[in-house]
C-alpha cells in the first residue's frame, strides 16, 4: 500500500498501519458488529443508576427492538428519529433500526420545537423514540411515539402532552418480546443508508448527512486499528452526546466490536464525569476541548477531590485544541495521554489523529490521516492540488466519505466531486512527516462547544424580524467555548432596536447552544458581486474592535 506524499497524482497517503477495507459483500452494520461476540462482559453501565447491560443482554434487546419495529411495519429504507439524551438503550434503538435495513436520524434533545420540526420535514421518519420529557418537542408533528423511559413523568407540562401524542408503545414493552427468527429481513447491503445525522457543511443550513452500512463499516475498522484494546482491562466513558457522530461512531458502535465496558453519562456534568470516572476506574475518556480546558483550569481543586488514578487517555475531538491547554494538560496530569482526532459528520467521525503523547506534541496538529483515508490539499482560489507544507482546503476520500447530502443534488455536488472527494471546508496543511495541520475554517460554520452553529440559520432568522433589513453571523473566539455566535445587522430606518433585545429574540427561537452572544450595528453588510456575504471582512473588523 502507498504511504505518504505522491507527487504524480499529489495524493498524501495514510502513513498508519493499513486496517481492513469493509468486506466485499452485503452486510448490515449490526450484523458486522455483533459478529464479534463478547457475551460474558458488560457492554454499557448507566453512570448514575448503576443499571447495565451485558452484551447478551443488548444483542438480545437489539433483537427484540428490530423484532417489534418490523411487526409494527417499519421496512428498509424507512426514516425512524431518535430524540434522547444518552442512555444505555440509545444504541440498541440505532442497531435495531438499521438491522433491518431502516435509517435512523438523531436530533440534538437541546433543539427547540421549531428546529426538531425542520429536521422531521425535512427527513420525514414515520416513527420517534423519545422520552416523556421530551416529547413536547414532538409538538408539531404527529407522529407515533415509542416512549424510552418507565420513569413517572416529572413535569406536569409533559404530562399533558404526552396524553395528546400518539404514543404507540414503550420501550419496556418492545425488550419484553421474542426476537423472531423468521422476521422480516431485507437484504441490507452495504452501500444502503444506515443513518442521517444533521451537519450545516460548508454553507447554508442543516443538512441530512447520509451515511452508508459501508462508511460506518469502514470507521469501526479504523477506531478498532487505532486502540489496541485487547490487551489489558478498558473503561470508557462516555460524555459526548450520541446523537452526533463522534458519540454514536465511538460509543454506540466502535467500542461494542471491541467488547469494551462503556460507562453513559446521560449528559456532560464534571462533578458526575469525575465521580463516574474514580467509581469505575475508567481508562479512556474521550472529550471535546471545552471539558479539557475546565479539566486544566481546575486541576488542583479536582486532584485534591477525585482519585483519577485509574486514566491512561483523554480523547480530544470535534474543534481545534491549543498549545497552551496541550501544555497545561500534560503538566497537571502528567500520567494520562493526550490524543486528539480530526474529523468531520460528513467523513463519519474519522480523517486525522495523533496516537501517543509525542505525537500530540506536534502542537496545532490534528494528526496523521487515518489508515485506507486519502488526503488532497487545494489551492481554493485555482483549484490546484499543493504539495506537502502549503496550505489549501483539506480534501478526504475513503470508505468512511457520506453518500450526500439528502435529497440536495446542489449541495452534494458542491462537496463531493466525480471522483469521490469530500470538500471539508478546512484550511490545512500537511507536513514532511504527514501530520495535518488545521489553520483556519473556510467554511461558515462556528462551533460552540464543539457543538454546530450554521451562520445561515441564524441570519435568516434575524431577516424574519421586522426591524432588521439585513444581518450577517460570524464567530468570535471564547476562551471557554471555542467560539461564539456574533451578529452584524443593519436596523430599518427609524428602528432603534437594541443589543439586548436582539439577541433575547434569536434566544427565543434556537437552542441555547446557538444563541448569539454579542450584536453590533452597521450600515451595510459587506458581499461579494454575487451577493455572498464576506465574512473574513466582518470577521477581521470584529477581531480588530475587541
Ligand atoms: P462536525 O461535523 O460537527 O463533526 O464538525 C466538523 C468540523 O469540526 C471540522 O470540519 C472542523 O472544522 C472541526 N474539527 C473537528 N475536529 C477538529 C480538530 N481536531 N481540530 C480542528 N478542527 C476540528
Amino acid at each position: 500500500p502507498r504511504s505518504g506524499f505522491c507527487k504524480s497524482n499529489s495524493v498524501f497517503y495514510s502513513k498508519r498501519k493499513p486496517c481492513p477495507h469493509p468486506p466485499n459483500h452485503s452486510l448490515d452494520v449490526t450484523t458486522f458488529i455483533s459478529s464479534r461476540a463478547h457475551h460474558g462482559k458488560i457492554a454499557f453501565i448507566d453512570a448514575s443508576t448503576g443499571r447495565h447491560l451485558t452484551f447478551a443482554d443488548l444483542w438480545r434487546a437489539v433483537d427484540s427492538v428490530a423484532t417489534c419495529l418490523t411487526d409494527i411495519g417499519v421496512r428498509k429504507g424507512h426514516v425512524i428519529l431518535l430524540l434522547s439524551p444518552n442512555s444505555i438503550y440509545f444504541p440498541v434503538v440505532c442497531l435495531a433500526v438499521m438491522s433491518i435495513g431502516a435509517v435512523i436520524t438523531t436530533t440534538n434533545p437541546l433543539n427547540t420545537t421549531r428546529e426538531i420540526g425542520k429536521q422531521v420535514a425535512d427527513s420525514k421518519p414515520i416513527l420517534a423514540f423519545t422520552t416523556r420529557q421530551l416529547v413536547p418537542k414532538l409538538a408539531e408533528s404527529t407522529l407515533p411515539i415509542v416512549l424510552l423511559d418507565e420513569d413517572e413523568p416529572s413535569q406536569s407540562q409533559s404530562q399533558q402532552y404526552v396524553k395528546s401524542a400518539k404514543i404507540l408503545t414503550t420501550l419496556s414493552e418492545m425488550l419484553k418480546k421474542q426476537p423472531s427468527e423468521r422476521r422480516v429481513r431485507d437484504r441490507v447491503n452495504q452501500e444502503d443508508t444506515a443513518t442521517l445525522l444533521y451537519s450545516s457543511g460548508t454553507t447554508g443550513a442543516s443538512k441530512g448527512v447520509v451515511g452508508s452500512h459501508k462508511s460506518l463499516i469502514a470507521m469501526v475498522q479504523i477506531v478498532l486499528g487505532r486502540f489496541n484494546l485487547t490487551e489489558g482491562e478498558h473503561r470508557f466513558i462516555c460524555t459526548v452526546p450520541m446523537f452526533h457522530i463522534y458519540g454514536l461512531a465511538v460509543f454506540a458502535l466502535a467500542l461494542l466490536a471491541s467488547g469494551t465496558t462503556v460507562v453513559i453519562l446521560s449528559k456532560y456534568e464534571m462533578h458526575d464525569m469525575l465521580s463516574a470516572i474514580e467509581k469505575y476506574r475508567i481508562t479512556y475518556l474521550p472529550l471535546v476541548p471545552p471539558i479539557l480546558v475546565a479539566l486544566v483550569n481546575g486541576a488542583d481543586q479536582i486532584r485534591s477531590k477525585y482519585d483519577l488514578s485509574s486514566l491512561q487517555s483523554v480523547l480530544s475531538g470535534g474543534a481545534p485544541l491549543s498549545k497552551e491547554v496541550i501544555e497545561g494538560f500534560v503538566e497537571r496530569y502528567p500520567t494520562v495521554t493526550i490524543l486528539q482526532g480530526y474529523g468531520l459528520t460528513e467523513s463519519t467521525g474519522v480523517g486525522a489523529s495523533t496516537d501517543s503523547l509525542e505525537e500530540s506534541r506536534r502542537y496545532g496538529t490534528a494528526g496523521l490521516l487515518s489508515p485506507i483515508m486519502e488526503g488532497k490539499i487545494v489551492d481554493p482560489e485555482s483549484g490546484e492540488a499543493l504539495p506537502v507544507n502549503r496550505t489549501g482546503e483539506l480534501w478526504l476520500r475513503g470508505h468512511s466519505i457520506m453518500k450526500g447530502y439528502f435529497g440536495n443534488a446542489e449541495a452534494t455536488a458542491n462537496t463531493l466531486d466525480a471522483e469521490g472527494w469530500l470538500k471539508t471546508g478546512d484550511l490545512c496543511y500537511i507536513d514532511d512527516d504527514g501530520f495535518i495541520f488545521v489553520v483556519d475554517r473556510l467554511k461558515e460554520l462556528i462551533k460552540y462547544k464543539g457543538y454546530q452553529v450554521p451562520p445561515a440559520e441564524l441570519e435568516a432568522l434575524l431577516l424574519t424580524h421586522p426591524e432588521i433589513l439585513d444581518a450577517a453571523v460570524i464567530p468570535i473566539p471564547d476562551k471557554e467555548a471555542g467560539q461564539c455566535p456574533m451578529a452584524y445587522v443593519v436596523r430599518k430606518v427609524g428602528s432603534s432596536l437594541s443589543e439586548s433585545a436582539i439577541m433575547e429574540f434569536v434566544a427565543g427561537q434556537v437552542a441555547p447552544y446557538k444563541r448569539i452572544r454579542r450584536v453590533a450595528f452597521t450600515t451595510s453588510i459587506p458581499k461579494n458581486q454575487s451577493g455572498k456575504i464576506l465574512r473574513k471582512d466582518l470577521i477581521q473588523l470584529a477581531t480588530s474592535k475587541l
